[in-house]
């Protein structure tokens, strides 16, 4: 079988399926307060086209797919993908990242998708005001219990939570307080300008290093050995049942072993988080293309991976980073 390898030598086996642009919140780091310009519905991709391109990647070597948006359960029948897309014999993960507003009453039937294991839930406060004003919506309530069900649940709980300087970043040792009895993994991310022309300022720089030292004020931890294409780099903490980890997305020390491509909701391939979109893929299928076709697309498409995000970022024909991560597919 042929294998998705770029001119690294990295094997894909990785992607990252936006299924939406559309959200239910408003995040400031994300999107303006009005929200992006949607895409028209019949520009996204349906299902069925995302079927077959996760099919045919995996006929690639693909084993996992990330589904992300937007947010995912804004879009009708994402529950019934979800199981649609289990049926696929060569994959064997389907992760999802959701902001869990309007998740609680699915967890059950998540449970029951054996190939959903990991759920990454955003949540970047654990003050409900302070919640409600990063998200502009009133939902803290809703995601708290969300976030409470899922670590009770069968499936791997994995918080993500974005730092914003002068905003959260008093709660960073609260969030890794709570890996002390609930057993997932808190993971800090660090803010990147992909917010829709949103114009956030931001006063200090938190990256990798700050939110690190920050953690180590108040705890002695020790590095994970994290698999080589992890996005996080991963601590524990004695007697915590849980572990923290920081998401160096912006400052791009993790794509050495990157092994992810991605598709955002109306199919444009993307070889980094930083280029600009290499090909639409729903173009190519709505004109006919059949399955050899994608696969010859997608290999050679891999082949144009950058080396890294700094080499993708100056690369790009349509000027600064400053799509919201809701049209990107975070
Ligand atoms: N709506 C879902 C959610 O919020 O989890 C999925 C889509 S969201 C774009 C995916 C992830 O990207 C979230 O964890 C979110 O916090 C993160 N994100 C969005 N904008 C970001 C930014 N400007 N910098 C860093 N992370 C960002
Ligand atoms: Fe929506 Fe997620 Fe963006 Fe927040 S981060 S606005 S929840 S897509």
């Amino acid at each position: 079988m042929s294998k998705l390898i770029d001119s690294f030598g990295r094997q894909i086996n990785y992607v990252r399926l936006a299924v939406t642009d559309r959200c239910n919140l408003r995040c400031q780091y994300c999107m303006p307060a009005h929200g992006i310009d949607i895409v028209p519905r019949k520009e996204m991709l349906t299902y069925k086209e995302m079927y077959r391109i996760v099919r045919v990647l995996t006929e690639l070597g693909v084993k996992k797919v990330r589904l992300t948006g937007g947010e995912p359960f804004v879009r009708k029948g994402f529950v019934d993908f979800l199981e649609m897309l289990s049926y696929n014999d060569l994959l064997e993960d389907i992760n999802i990242t959701t902001n869990g507003a309007l998740i609680y009453k699915h967890i059950a039937t998540l449970e029951k998708l054996q190939k959903v294991k990991n759920i990454n839930l955003s949540i970047d406060s654990l003050k409900a005001s302070t919640f409600n004003e990063i998200t502009r919506r009133n939902v803290f309530d809703e995601v708290f219990k969300t976030m409470e069900a899922l670590e009770r649940s069968s499936m791997n709980l994995k918080l993500n939570v974005v730092i914003q300087s002068g905003i959260n970043t008093s709660e960073i040792t609260d969030f890794v307080r709570l890996t002390k009895d609930k057993d997932m993994a808190v993971r800090f991310i660090e803010e990147m300008p992909f917010n829709g022309e949103g114009q956030r300022e931001t006063l200090e720089n938190w990256n990798y290093s700050k939110i690190l030292k920050e953690i180590k004020t108040q705890f002695d931890v020790s590095e994970i050995q994290s698999e080589k294409s992890s996005t996080s780099r991963n601590f524990s903490i004695e007697d915590h049942k849980g572990s923290v980890g920081i998401i160096p997305a912006f400052t791009r020390t993790i794509c050495g072993d990157c092994n992810r491509i991605r598709i955002t909701s109306t199919g444009t391939f993307k070889n980094c988080l930083f280029d600009d979109g290499v090909f639409n893929l729903r173009d190519f299928i709505r004109n006919g293309a059949s399955n050899e076709d994608l696969k010859t697309l997608f290999l050679s498409l891999v082949k144009e991976k950058p080396e890294n995000g700094f080499v993708a970022e100056a690369n790009r024909k349509k000027g600064d980073v400053s799509e919201s991560m809701s049209t990107i597919g975070g």
